[in-house]
């Protein structure tokens, strides 16, 4: 497992990279690497942890719980923030809630229900982000742009849920900077949410492996890295 350590070492100096290119410092501006492990053991992602990545991302429900169950049986498990990065079905909501540290992909009214709800149940506030339909790609989860005010106004009146920022997935280029244009709109209705409802939204996540250099010029918080640091995943 000598390459995921690697792996984080390469990455960190992207970031740190990136960051200097644009004029970011990590103190009150930083950026977090989210290492996302889907399709990777719970032995990998326990070996991250031993490289102080204690921030995993997950796409499958079913997949991360085993993995969470896995990890259980040492404290290392209680360390890590688990994010959920994959789409959710409204079926799903109520195994995730209270389970994740942060949600990246909440894109509908319906779904924010159904997740304040099962928080309710638990008597927890559920962090969130609400994934945008950046690219408009019909094949792509997310809020189209011109329904994000509106699912906005509905979460905020869900008191169970805690509304942290945007995230978004921007159609695949076969250059990184080519992404850039999606990630400053991200920004750009970040910023105009922020001011609309006079609301803090501290999240922005945005950047995989191809294209994190070009999130971070744009103002990411949270980059989602799967393969360069855990390697190509077998579907
Ligand atoms: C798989 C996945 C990633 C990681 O992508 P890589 O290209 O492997 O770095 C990031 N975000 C989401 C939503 C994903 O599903």
């Amino acid at each position: 497992m000598q390459h995921i350590e690697i792996g984080i070492k390469n990455i960190q100096e992207r970031i740190k990279k990136a960051m200097d290119l644009a004029e970011r410092d990590s103190i009150n501006d930083d950026v977090k690497l989210v290492a996302v492990s889907k399709f990777h053991t719970a032995q990998a992602v326990q070996c991250a942890t031993r490289c102080g990545q204690w921030d995993f991302g997950e796409s499958y429900v079913q997949e991360a719980l085993i993995k969470q169950e896995e990890l259980s049986v040492n404290d290392v498990l209680h360390r890590i923030n688990w994010h959920f990065v994959g789409h959710i079905q409204s079926r799903k909501a109520k195994d995730i809630v209270g389970r994740f540290a942060l949600l990246h992909s909440v894109d509908s009214e319906k779904l924010a229900l159904l997740l304040n709800k099962h928080a309710q149940q638990l008597n927890i506030k559920q962090s969130i982000l609400i994934q945008v339909n950046i690219g408009s790609e019909d094949q792509k989860s997310g809020v189209d742009v011109k329904n994000l005010r509106n699912l906005t106004q509905s979460i905020l009146q869900c008191p169970y849920l805690e509304l942290q920022g945007l995230m978004c997935l921007p159609p695949v280029f076969d250059q990184g900077l080519a992404a850039r244009p999606y990630f400053a709109h991200l920004r750009n209705l970040k910023e105009d949410l922020s001011q609309y409802f006079g609301i803090n939204l501290p999240h922005l996540s945005m950047g995989m492996s191809g294209d994190l250099e070009a999130a971070i010029l744009e103002g990411a918080s949270l980059v989602r890295i799967g393969t360069d640091i855990f390697g190509a995943r077998s579907a």
